[in-house]
């Protein structure tokens, strides 16, 4: 689908700008107005990424409805755009460069590390001028981390050079506002009952969206759930209402319920921005200063603004930042020799752990969870029952509508399975059912006691994560932050650790 022809341009020889579909920013650094009369924009739709993974039909349909838009809105605004619907990048991109014969190539990087590969190929291979800037969708490409800190980067001294570089949440002489940089201790309030959020702003597909889900329809019928109930935001005008929903509506709230989980309340007071955000239909600084406008308008209190700030500025840009560090070889990591096939309930949800059975089951049918369910659910137990880390990361990548490479493989092989041995975290992130427990309303529906550690019904994630224990003793003992989980052992006694040892076994060889 050619949106623009070339025919009455040809006189001169243009340069071309190729824009990825996580480049759709409202203020893109190459679409230069000056410059409107020189450049035609091209965007590939390609068969084989829509195909990719089996990624969650809700995904493609996000990404290829919103690039769509996009196109007709620069169309809009003058410029001139060659839209592509090819098999794949390669073929798009050599019809383009047949039919315009552009005299240079533009291009952003892509924030996927293989892409980007790609791209710098495609570089040295074609016989034009090619320049690739920057990817504007992180700020932390304009902060230098080593330069800036001095000590060894960490999470936290990272995201308060990160508030001090863009002077976001300070006072004066940089005294962080509320007194302190961080307020986690504030927001790990449980689930209750009376909790009553608002559901999010929901959007019911336009005609261009419906074209796209017929498309995913015919083209990708093996991708994972169907093209039902797709609600998500696809305009720049959209999400910006998305934002503004979580602003006015669950940012108040957000800090405090941020750990907690409910079965019947996937959504809490979480904001869902993270699919806008990964394609650039928002922007991290834009987000991160409408929610600092909020606390000093007194609508949002710090705990809340201050959390939910460093999941944008500190915790986003950090893992993009380490992914790039420790790309290639990041899928390969497995600190832990995990060797164990992912079980099948994690593509059917046919189990009867019932906080995994709603989570997986949701997931599947709306590509959505929040953060604390990937982390201390899913990847909990994917860690103590020792599956494969490439296997477990590839299945978040299918699943989730707003995952990319830089974003899921830090979170899933680095924090969320500590299989990079504590580069991203500092210590594994493994909790007993007692956690699942106090944080949600799960294991009341469940078949097992989370309150045993073995017998019949004696919830797995006990048994579980108590063998993981005694076979990691000595690795867990030396990391100063597991010491509180080690020495719990000192409870039980040998008999117990072989009902433990013995019944953990027994579970995870019923794995299928
Ligand atoms: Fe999950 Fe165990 Fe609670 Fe059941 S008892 S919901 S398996 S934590």
């Amino acid at each position: 689908m050619t949106i623009a022809g070339k025919n009455k341009y040809m006189q001169t020889r243009l340069e071309s700008i190729w824009i990825l579909g996580d480049q759709l920013f409202p203020h893109h650094l190459l679409l230069d107005p000056a410059q409107k009369s020189q450049r035609v924009v091209v965007m590939i739709e390609a068969i084989d990424r829509m195909q990719e993974r089996r990624a969650h039909k809700h995904k493609v349909i996000l990404v290829v409805s919103a690039m769509r838009h996009f196109a007709e809105s620069l169309q809009q605004q003058g410029w001139r755009v060659d839209y592509r619907e090819a098999d794949n990048f390669q073929a798009g991109l050599r019809d383009h460069l047949a039919e315009y014969q552009p005299q240079k190539l533009w291009m952003m990087e892509s924030a996927e590390w293989e892409l980007r590969q790609l791209q710098h190929q495609h570089a040295s291979k074609l016989k034009l001028s090619v320049e690739i800037i920057k990817n504007s969708n992180f700020l932390v490409e304009q902060l230098a981390p080593e330069e800036k800190i001095e000590k060894k980067v960490i999470l936290e001294n990272f995201y308060r050079a990160m508030r001090k570089h863009f002077g976001v949440l300070l006072e004066k002489n940089d005294v962080p506002s509320g007194g302190a940089w961080n307020f986690d201790h504030e927001n790990r309030k449980p689930y209750h009952a009376k909790i009553k959020p608002l559901p999010p702003i929901s959007f019911a597909p336009d005609a261009t969206t419906q074209a796209v889900i017929a498309k995913v329809d015919a083209a990708c019928p093996d991708n994972i759930s169907a093209t039902t109930n797709f609600h998500l935001a696809v305009t720049r005008a959209q999400a910006l209402k998305v934002l503004e929903d979580f602003i006015e509506n669950r940012l108040p709230n957000f800090g405090a319920y941020e750990d907690a989980m409910a079965q019947d309340e996937p959504i809490l007071f979480h904001s869902v921005l993270s699919p806008l955000l990964n394609i650039g239909l928002l922007e991290p600084l834009e987000i991160v200063q409408r929610a600092e406008a909020a606390y000093r308008a007194g609508s949002a209190p710090i705990n809340s603004v201050e959390g939910f700030i460093r999941q944008i500025i500190g915790w986003r840009e950090y893992v993009y930042w380490r992914y790039h560090k420790m790309m290639p070889g990041f899928h390969t990591l497995n600190h832990w020799n995990s060797s164990r096939k992912l079980p099948d309930f994690f593509w059917t949800a046919k189990t009867s752990m019932n906080c995994l059975q709603q989570i997986i089951g949701r997931v599947l049918a709306s590509g959505y969870s929040h953060h604390i369910e990937r982390l201390m659910v899913l990847c909990n137990f994917a860690l103590l029952a020792g599956i494969n880390p490439k296997e477990v990361n590839d299945w978040f990548l299918s699943v989730y509508f707003d995952a990319y490479d830089w974003v899921v493989t830090p979170n899933v092989i680095g924090l969320g399975l500590c299989a990079d041995g504590g580069i991203v975290g500092t210590k594994p992130y493994i909790a007993s059912a007692a956690y699942i427990n106090k944080m949600s309303n799960y294991c009341q529906s469940c078949a097992y006691n989370p309150k045993v550690r073995t017998g019949d019904d004696a919830c797995p994630f006990n048994y579980l994560y108590w063998n993981f224990l005694l076979r990691f003793e000595t690795q867990l003992r030396a990391n100063p932050r597991m010491g509180p989980n080690v020495l719990g052992l000192k409870h039980l006694d040998a008999e117990e650790r072989q009902r433990v040892q013995t019944q953990a076994e027994e579970f995870l060889q019923s794995l299928l």
